[in-house]
């Protein structure tokens, strides 16, 4: 048997359909984000700007919470020796926990390994200990969010991006006794949009159904304490779970959710993703609290970050290149080619020390393959004048197209994934 040509040629088939993957080996200098260290396949080291994090207010170099660290890895020590369950429960974890629940002002919150983690053991657990319980999916959910409504086991279906009217009629098709989960995020990560929370939650209430928000790209950025849109938005008691990760506006990592007591209690006592697994580290516990201690009181890091997204936003329109017009801090913008998408962020590194991931198929639909900016209250507007002149240079150099239809493109994404679940992209 030859095995090894069974992963080559898997391998192989991602490579011709222009989705093979290429990482970039990069060392961030902290106190310097986003300027980072790059070393290209030989090794060779430069200095370049990363214009693509989801640090995205640069909490990952904060100096609380790399203080928070060090301080509490001194103290306690790397790990934290256990399962929750099995001496793995450290008081810093403890505290992460508490501080998580009074954020989005909930009974109670529980921490995973990752954002990813808790999606797929908290829906997957909710909706399996809910008798019967019909699932309703945004269609264009993370792939965290997709893995748990599979894992479930339940019935599921999926109602078109945002879109309210249809969703109504899923509800109304299932009627009202039978039990149901909405599950949705507020600010979708491809295209900056965000979901009508409010009509969502009024239908929640009309038809009993259970309420599920994923506020990966909102939390620590969205708010008046960092709470995410739903915060913002006075919501926050109208959705019965809120999930948030400690990766990106709070720069560290891990994930959680906040519900009631008895929501919370029962996935931490049936999800096995969060019973057979060991516990967070106490310093980065620690790190992740600080950070969110921090953004409850300051606003200067949100307030930069907007500035510096809308500043992106108008450079780029203004010197006519393709922006895809959003309403938060994500700025998309298009290419609509793999191949071509793939050789413009080859050379913004090559040439201009400029690094800008190129988001392909299958995490967003063929023909909108795009580089998707994402600016941090530590881009400088000459970091913004300079992205603008190497994307200009790039443009012209590969004859990329400057005029799509944006409200096509937005409208188009309903073909994409042809409400059927899409493959697990990221
Ligand atoms: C990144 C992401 C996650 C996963 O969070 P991690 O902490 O990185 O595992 C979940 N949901 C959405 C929408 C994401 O973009």
């Amino acid at each position: 048997m030859d095995y090894r040509g069974i992963f080559d040629d898997a391998v192989d088939a991602l490579r011709s359909e222009k989705r093979y993957r290429v990482f970039a080996d990069l060392e961030r200098v902290a106190g310097d984000f986003p300027r980072a260290i790059y070393r290209d396949s030989a090794d060779n080291a430069r200095e370049i700007t990363i214009w693509c994090s989801n640090d995205y207010l640069g909490m990952g170099q904060h100096p609380k919470v790399i203080a928070a660290m060090q301080e509490t890895a001194g103290r306690i020590g790397a790990g934290a020796g256990g399962t929750r369950n099995i001496s793995g429960t450290n008081r810093p974890l403890v505290e992460l926990e508490r501080s998580l629940a009074d954020l989005h002002r909930k009974e109670a919150a529980l921490v995973f390994t990752s954002g990813f983690v808790s999606n797929e053991a908290s829906i997957s657990t909710i909706a399996r200990l809910i008798p019967n319980c019909l699932i309703l999916s945004d269609q264009l959910n993370h792939a965290s969010m997709i893995q748990g409504v599979r894992q479930s086991g339940m019935e599921k279906k999926i109602f078109r991006h945002n879109d309210v009217a249809h969703l109504r009629e899923l509800l109304a098709a299932a009627g009202k006794t039978r039990p149901k989960l909405i599950v949705f995020e507020s600010v979708y990560s491809m295209d900056g949009d965000i979901a009508p929370i409010e009509a969502i939650a009024d239908l929640a209430d009309e038809y009993n159904a259970l309420t599920y928000i994923d506020e990966v790209h909102a939390v620590g950025m969205y708010g008046p304490r960092g709470g995410g849109i739903c915060e913002r938005d006075g919501l926050m008691d109208r959705i019965d779970v809120i999930e948030g990760t400690l990766a990106k506006g709070f720069g560290v990592m891990g994930g959680y959710i906040t519900a009631n007591a008895s929501i919370v209690d029962a996935v931490r006592s049936y999800a096995p993703e969060f019973i057979f697994t060991t516990a967070l580290p106490p310093a980065l516990c620690a790190a992740a609290h600080a950070s969110i201690e921090h953004l409850k009181t300051s606003t200067a890091e949100r307030d930069g970050h907007q500035r510096q997204a809308n500043r992106v936003k108008h450079v780029l329109a203004e010197a006519g290149l393709p922006v895809m017009a959003t309403s938060t801090h994500i700025v998309p913008l298009i290419v609509g080619d793999a191949r071509q998408c793939k050789a413009a962020s080859d050379m913004l590194m090559e040439r201009h020390g400029i690094y800008i991931q190129p988001i392909n198929y299958p995490t967003v639909p063929k023909g909108t393959e795009r580089l998707r900016i994402t600016p941090t209250p530590y881009h400088t507007d000459e970091m913004i004048a300079e992205l603008r002149d190497a994307l200009n240079s790039v443009w012209e150099t590969l004859d990329l197209k400057r005029d799509f239809d944006m409200t096509k493109l937005q409208a188009n994404k309903l073909t994409a994934g042809d409400l059927t679940l899409p493959s697990v992209g990221g």
